[in-house]
């Protein structure tokens, strides 16, 4: 079985949704996950915010403006009349549960029921054209065999569930089902974070285990570096599992955080692709990677990073210093990403402020403590052994003009992380493209 998951500019346009339908009919039996059509989960963000903020009549305000943009693509998606009037009573249904929402006590868990709803719209939406044009589909709930406990998925839960619904819903070319959503431990409707259903996708994979897992996207693979950020990139076509998840923690986009660790633990190849070009090679992420002389791969930058500095008032020869600054952010629930220390201090990141202030209370008990926020961390990913000599080197030689709060390197073989304002940001990432893969965007211009 294979999983195949297309994002949101993948369903995004009726036209789109009728190329993945022609995409996924080769005969081969499939799980397809996806996404809410591009621009829905933000639209969704925005009133669950106004619920909550300003009312009742502005978040119906909101509503109404993005399910009118549903009747055109119901109306463009289908040919037959019985398709339409489904689609529209489920658009109907579903916004009418959007307008049913209170301002008053209105709840986390109301937020995230309005945020299920983009994809349980797009995989409907995309059933019935499937069953229209005589596709043998099902729609698998995710909300039947996806679930987290303490805010972390539950492998065994789903991997049992997810066959028992499989099982249940018969023989099919292609079980639907949807990305990001799924239940917590309170048994509320929840998610797995922005950028979610590539995460929904490897856990499938993981679990069934699956023989690949097809992530499907706007671009044709992981690049080199942030194409968002940098003009002149190029697609990687082999990463390590290790590679990637770095790449996808420290903030390519392209993968969610934390999505490449179900597949690797399962030995399931991840591959990248391209729904609008469809033949280009895309990536492989698996665990063996050909050896490529390529050492350095790719770049990826993390924001909205906060650098605490650490200073003991008891200085030099403080053992058990580093032990107490761990429990804190151990008491707060809060991860750190970098940790560099020297003999008197300790600088460390993390990306979630929600308890920075009880954090440096705590701190300030027995430390100096001073706090960066609107901070980046950029993440230069590869292949580097110990034993091989210059890649620092030529990392740090690229960021001559760049202040560099901090520097991370040894930590693990397939990254050194940098730390700096996030005003340095642009200009940084592009010294680094030039500077890490000046040899390759020489040929790729003297190419073009
Ligand atoms: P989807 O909606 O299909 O999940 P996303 O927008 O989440 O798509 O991810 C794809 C986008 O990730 C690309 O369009 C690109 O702008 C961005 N991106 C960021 N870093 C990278 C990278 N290193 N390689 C490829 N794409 C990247
Ligand atoms: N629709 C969700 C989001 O926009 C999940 C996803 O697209 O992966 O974050
Ligand atoms: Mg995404």
């Amino acid at each position: 079985m294979r999983v195949l998951k297309f994002g949101g500019t993948s369903v995004g346009k009726p036209e789109r949704m009728k190329h993945i339908a022609k995409l996924i009919n080769d005969g081969v039996e499939k799980i397809v996950v996806l996404s809410a059509v591009s621009g829905t989960t933000n639209s969704l963000v925005e009133i669950h915010t106004a619920y909550k903020k300003e009312g009742k009549k502005a978040a119906h305000k909101l509503i109404e403006k993005l399910e009118a943009s549903y009747y055109p693509f119901i109306e463009q998606l289908y040919a037959k009349n019985s398709s339409i009037k489904k689609a529209k009573k489920l658009i109907g249904e579903v916004f009418d549960l959007l307008r049913s929402f209170k301002s008053k006590n209105f709840s986390e868990a109301d937020a995230k029921i309005i945020l299920a709803q983009g994809e349980l719209i797009s995989t409907h939406l995309f059933l019935y054209y499937t069953q229209e044009i005589g596709l043998n589909a099902t729609l698998i709930p995710a909300l039947d065999f996806m679930k987290t406990t303490d805010g972390e998925p539950d492998l065994k839960y789903i991997a049992k569930k997810l066959r028992k619904t499989l099982v249940k819903s018969g023989k099919h070319q292609l079980y639907i089902t949807q990305g990001y959503i799924c239940m917590n431990d309170k048994e509320e409707i929840d998610n797995l974070r922005r950028g979610g259903s590539d995460y929904t996708a490897t856990l499938i994979g993981g679990a069934l285990p699956a023989t690949e897992i097809q992530i499907w996207t706007d671009i044709d693979g992981m690049h080199n570096t942030d194409p968002r950020v940098v003009k002149d990139t190029f697609p990687i076509h082999e990463l390590s599992f290790e590679e990637a998840a770095e790449l996808a923690y420290f903030g390519a986009k392209i993968l969610h955080p934390s999505c490449v660790l179900p597949a690797q633990k399962s030995g399931v190849p991840v591959k990248l692709l391209n729904t609008m070009e469809p033949k280009a090679k895309g990536t492989v992420i698996s665990e063996v990677v050909t050896r490529t002389p390529q050492r350095v791969k790719a770049i990826a930058a993390k924001d909205d990073i906060t650098a605490i500095k650490i200073r003991s008032s008891r200085m030099l020869n403080a053992y058990g210093f580093l032990k107490k600054i761990f429990e804190v952010f151990e008491e707060f629930q809060t991860s750190i990403d970098m940790v560099v220390t020297s003999e008197v201090a300790v600088s460390l990141t993390i990306d979630d402020n929600t308890k920075l202030k009880a954090i440096v209370k705590a701190l300030k008990k027995f430390a100096e403590v001073e706090v960066d926020k609107g901070q980046t961390i950029i993440c230069v990913a590869g292949e580097f052994k110990h034993t091989e000599a210059g890649i620092a080197a030529k990392v740090i030689n690229t960021l001559t003009k760049i202040p560099i709060r901090m520097i991370s390197s040894g930590g693990s073989r397939s990254n050194i992380s940098i730390l700096v304002d996030s005003k340095y940001k642009v200009k940084a990432m592009n010294a680094l493209n030039e500077g890490l893969f000046g040899d390759i965007l020489k040929k790729k211009r003297a190419k073009a």
